[in-house]
């Protein structure tokens, strides 16, 4: 068992480690930027230790200073949550070179996952459905326009150490290729340092589906049913629900067992999200996240499960509190994302917040950091809470969402709370029927400046 562990994250993701860990009785450390001295984590934390400057280079990805503030206060193991450090294997490596514990899988899963040829080829093996596309990178142009006639257009030029959507273009035709190949590589080169990319057939009208998978690093492993993010904004996305409203109850059972028989087989520890595009009945893998997703709370909803808590007990060695078995959904969940952002353009705003006022009664969860007062800082991303409803029916659950967003009271900084109010309104959304293309084509018609 845990005593002490060490959350290297801020926000609201930081607050949702410290409250599944403070139920288990096991005490937690903060760490935070000078930025962030007064943030609500350092206050919720046991403990809290500074960690550097508020550039995130300097202190939240700063293996040293985590490492260190691991060694002064006692902390035995570390929760990355998502983002700053949650998917670095060489952290990970270090972490477990101090004889700390890392609460996540291990540093060779990161690896193989992160590395997006690598995964899709790991996956491929396990039996689990791919876009068709090349096998491996793609190193000239003559060889993409030669796989772009070889898969059929339109194919979208991707980056192998990809990730938040850049490094990404699509060719429409033969006559896109060269430019869509350079730009993609040469984006990939920038964002990333690393100039390889590969090929896959573009897809039209897919809707986002993943797949929560949970694995005890001993074989075995359950799948926590989906998630549909199809709602995005740039390759982000903005709400997603559970469970699908276009998946059969057959199509998850056989995409769950192929998910969970694939984590299983890799002796995979604690939660991973295994992500898809879906389309015509058909699943394709596109990559999988080896850590905690934004997105949770609308599996933990439907399921009633603490994905957390369930990722501290597998990581201190001990079971499962579940088996497939026990995984029943119940009702329907969704989550919108809050940033402070100002519309139509989707424009940063930090600054004050004059006052917050959470919505609440049943059925409604709010994770977020803010409090009345609170500065919301520059240099961190613009999530600043998440609103999560579950009703018994999709139906019900977007009448709550309906309520919840009217109760709901951010003021002092621009945030994107009027974009859910004016979706609700869309028969497509209440209907269900969205593809990842449809938020854009909305934006395009309904937001302009
Ligand atoms: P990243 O790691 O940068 O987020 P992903 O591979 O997860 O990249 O893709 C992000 C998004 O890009 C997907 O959710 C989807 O909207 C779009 N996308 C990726 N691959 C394809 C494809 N083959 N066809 C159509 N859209 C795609």
């Amino acid at each position: 068992m845990f005593d002490k562990i060490l959350v290297a994250n801020r926000g609201e993701i930081a607050l949702r480690v410290i409250r599944a860990a403070r139920e288990m009785g096991i005490h937690t450390v903060a760490v935070h930027s000078t930025a962030d001295a007064d943030a609500m984590h350092v206050r919720m934390a046991d403990e809290s230790v500074c960690i550097g400057p508020p550039s995130s280079s300097e202190s939240y990805l700063s293996i040293p200073a985590i490492i260190a503030a691991c060694e002064v206060t006692g902390a035995q193991a570390i929760h990355p949550g998502y983002g700053f450090l949650s998917e670095n294997a060489n952290f990970v490596q270090i972490v477990e070179d101090h004889g700390l514990t890392f609460i996540g899988p291990t540093a060779e899963h990161i690896r193989v996952m992160g590395d997006k040829i690598t995964a899709k080829d790991t996956m491929k093996a396990l039996g689990v459905p791919c876009v068709p596309g090349s096998d491996g990178g793609v190193p000239t142009l003559d060889e993409a326009r030669r796989l772009g006639g070889e898969i059929g257009y339109p194919v979208i030029i991707k980056a192998t150490a990809g990730g938040g959507g850049r490094g990404m273009k699509v060719a429409e035709t033969a006559a896109d290729m060269e430019k869509a190949f350079m730009t993609a590589r040469s984006e990939s080169k920038a964002a990333f340092g690393n100039d390889e990319v590969y090929i896959e057939k573009y897809l039209q009208k897919p809707r986002h589906i993943e797949i929560q998978v949970f694995g005890d690093g001993k074989g075995r492993a359950v799948h926590l049913g989906e998630r549909d993010c199809s709602l995005q904004r740039r390759h982000q996305k903005v709400l997603e629900e559970a469970p699908g409203p276009c998946i059969t109850e057959e199509e998850r059972a056989r995409i769950g067992k192929i998910c969970a028989e694939a984590v299983a087989a890799i002796n995979y520890t604690g939660a991973g999200t295994i992500e898809f595009l879906y389309e015509d009945g058909e699943f394709y893998f596109i990559e999988m996240n080896t850590r905690l997703q934004v997105e949770h709370p609308v599996t933990e909803a439907i399921f009633g499960v603490d994905l957390v808590q369930e990722q501290i007990r597998v990581a201190e060695g001990h079971p499962m509190s579940f088996t497939q078995e026990d995984l029943v959904i119940n009702g329907h969940a969704i989550e919108v994302r809050i940033n402070a952002e100002k519309l139509p353009d989707f424009a940063p705003r930090p600054g004050r917040i004059t006052q917050f006022h959470a919505p609440g009664g049943l059925g409604v969860r709010i994770d977020s950091a803010l409090y009345d007062g609170y500065t919301i800082p520059p240099y961190y991303d613009s999530l600043i809470g998440k609103l999560i409803v579950h009703g018994r029916d999709r139906n019900a659950a977007l009448t709550r969402l309906s309520r919840a967003l009217g109760e709901l009271i951010v003021d002092g900084v621009d945030t994107t709370v009027p974009l859910f109010h004016a979706l609700l309104q869309e028969p497509d959304i209440q209907s269900g029927n969205y593809n990842i293309h449809w938020l854009e084509k909305w934006l395009a018609t309904n937001l302009q400046g």
